[in-house]
């Protein structure tokens, strides 16, 4: 599962893929991934815990 995020109003959902149309704000919108953007990866490609273990 990838963790998409809505650029318009933050909307977040996990799915294989984003919809076109975000259930939150009910409109077009670009659905980003938010998979290396969550506080714990502090924006590397890869979860730096990963490494420590
Ligand atoms: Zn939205």
């Amino acid at each position: 599962m990838t963790s998409w995020i809505c650029d318009k109003c933050g909307y977040r959902l996990e799915a294989e893929t984003p919809p076109e149309e975000c259930p939150s704000c009910k409109k077009k919108c670009s659905f980003v991934d938010n998979s290396c953007y969550t506080p714990d990866c502090q924006g590397q490609p890869i979860d730096p815990r990963i490494k420590n273990n």
